[in-house]
């Protein structure tokens, strides 16, 4: 009768609580002043390893309790293994038997089941041989049943409080990203907002750039691999959720073939696409320096992060998209000469602190009045948007080229010397001269003038000016062809 009566004690202790730690406690707490116990410990079964680690102890040797146990190693991995209590009267007798104490000398493990699962061990040992009883063991094994409830209605709890801290997420995410319109601004928020609230080392967001899946923004504790993160392309993960379109995960990256992780520390990850109108924009990638840090059930709020977030992105491509239309010549499609002025301001800024080149090609129709007289204003438009076609095509990604006026065009070449703009003023020159305009009964040529900063000019209007004077040197030799400007006028202008 006093047995049930301790064994309720236990029991209420043990379930009136909800939190792991407490419970935890708890069951060492009444292992100890009910049953006597100075050596207790509670093993915890990681599903994904299926190996046995201690989560709490009283009673054991120094640094014995890091220990990871699989399923045949032990007296608490018997028990888990064969579901049910393992006794063992005298430890020095059973091969099984490992250290945790120097002292033991006989061992109790309970497996700690819920329903028909094994998510743990008590495991109990004593100084003196033979110490357990039948009536303790029966007790233990009672009350190792009311434990494991406690343990599974902390877990339970514990998984709720985590659902309502993301639900909590989503909602700041929703709420937050709908009034930052700034791409990049959005990004960082997104990665910090789910750092915050769901696993994992490291967060990133990556884009859809051409044929690229590129690196746009990241926040976390994991080391990138490459210098610069503005080239960092995805990995096969995100490739692969990518092109599916479904979230991914790798709980060991180690076993994806031909991986190459984006984080030197990455030993698990998830990837959830963003997708927006059926379009996918990108990626959502949680890199985690452990391995098995996912579960593809926990997947759902991160795909209404990632939705929320597909959202955000795209309304920030229309604002981009409308403020990139202030910086477009309507009739060509190309830059035009407000975008002009502030991209060279910037490379100017650039050239200056990293004592890099910089140069400008202008380039303006050969009389094209005459055009437009003889053949109408209609087809002087065409012609504008086929040379600025065939502009656009001979140069590299980082040039610049606009319509500056009329039928007059400014290409802007970041570190590329006078000599070397020369050449590619040449290249523009005779593209021109060799296409065939369609529907243009007579040639079209262009004339053009190169300067760089800083043999020719040291600012920004000296070098545009030094382009022009020699546009108009080209000109005056006759048209359909290039000039350099002189460094002479350079030296003049510094001495002005
Ligand atoms: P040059 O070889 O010396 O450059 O002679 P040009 O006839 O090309 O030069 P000019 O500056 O005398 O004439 C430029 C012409 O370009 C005048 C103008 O009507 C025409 N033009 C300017 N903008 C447009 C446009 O948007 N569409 C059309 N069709 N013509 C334009
Ligand atoms: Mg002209
Ligand atoms: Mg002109």
């Amino acid at each position: 009768m006093q047995k049930i009566a301790v064994l309720y004690d236990a029991s209420q202790a043990v379930l009136s609580t909800f939190d792991l730690d407490e419970v935890l406690n708890q069951i060492l707490m009444i292992a100890r002043d009910y049953f006597h116990l100075q050596n207790v410990a509670i093993l915890l079964l990681d599903k994904n390893t299926q190996e046995l680690q201690v989560r709490s102890q009283i009673g054991w040797d120094a640094g014995m309790d890091q220990i990871r146990l699989s399923l045949d190693q032990g007296i608490t991995g018997a028990a888990a293994r064969l579901k049910r209590p393992v006794y063992v009267p005298d430890v020095s007798k059973d091969a099984r038997y490992m250290v945790s104490a120097q002292s033991t000398r006989s061992e109790l493990a309970v497996p700690l089941m819920v329903r028909d699962q094994v998510v743990g061990v008590l495991d109990c040992q004593s100084q003196q041989l033979s110490f357990f009883d039948s009536d303790t063991i029966d007790l233990l094994t009672l009350f190792s049943t009311q434990a494991s409830m406690a343990l599974q209605n902390a877990h339970l709890y514990s998984l709720e409080q985590h659902r309502a801290a993301q639900l909590e997420a989503i909602n700041a995410i929703a709420k937050q990203t709908t009034a930052v319109l700034d791409l990049k601004d959005l990004l960082v928020k997104v990665c910090s907002l789910v750092r915050q609230s769901f696993p994992g080392d490291h967060v990133s967001v990556l884009l859809r750039d051409d044929q690229e899946l590129m690196l746009r923004a990241h926040e976390g504790s994991l080391t990138l691999r490459g210098s610069d993160p503005e080239m960092l392309i995805g990995d096969a993960i995100a490739w692969r959720c990518m092109a599916t379109g479904r979230t991914v995960v790798e709980n060991d990256v180690a076993r994806v073939p031909q991986y190459l992780a984006m984080f030197e520390q990455t030993r698990s990850k998830m990837c959830i696409p963003l997708i927006s109108f059926g379009q996918t924009l990108g990626v959502l990638a949680l890199d985690s320096g452990q391995l098995n840090s996912f579960q593809m059930t926990d997947s759902q709020p991160l795909e209404s992060v990632a939705d929320i977030c597909a959202t955000a992105i795209q309304n920030a491509y229309y604002v981009d998209r409308v403020r990139q239309l202030a910086y477009i010549d309507g009739l060509t499609g190309i830059f035009n000469r407000r975008y002009f002025d502030m991209r060279i301001a910037q490379e100017m800024e650039r050239a200056r602190r990293y004592n890099s080149n910089l140069s400008v090609i202008m380039l303006d129709i050969d009389n094209f009045k005459r055009l437009n007289d003889d053949f109408g204003h209609l087809l002087g438009d065409e012609v504008l948007r086929q040379v600025s076609s065939v502009l656009s095509q001979q140069l590299r990604k980082v040039d610049v080229v606009c319509r500056y006026g009329g039928e007059e065009f400014a290409v802007l070449l970041p570190q590329i010397s006078a000599e070397q703009a020369f050449s590619v003023a040449e290249k523009l020159r005779r593209e021109v001269a060799g296409y065939r305009f369609s529907g243009v009964p007579c040639a079209v040529t262009i004339s053009a003038g190169a300067a760089a900063y800083p043999i020719h000019g040291g600012s920004r209007d000296e070098v545009m000016k030094a382009a022009d004077t020699a546009l108009y040197t080209a000109k005056q030799a006759g048209r359909n062809c290039v000039r350099m400007a002189t460094v002479i006028a350079q030296a003049v202008g510094a001495a002005l």
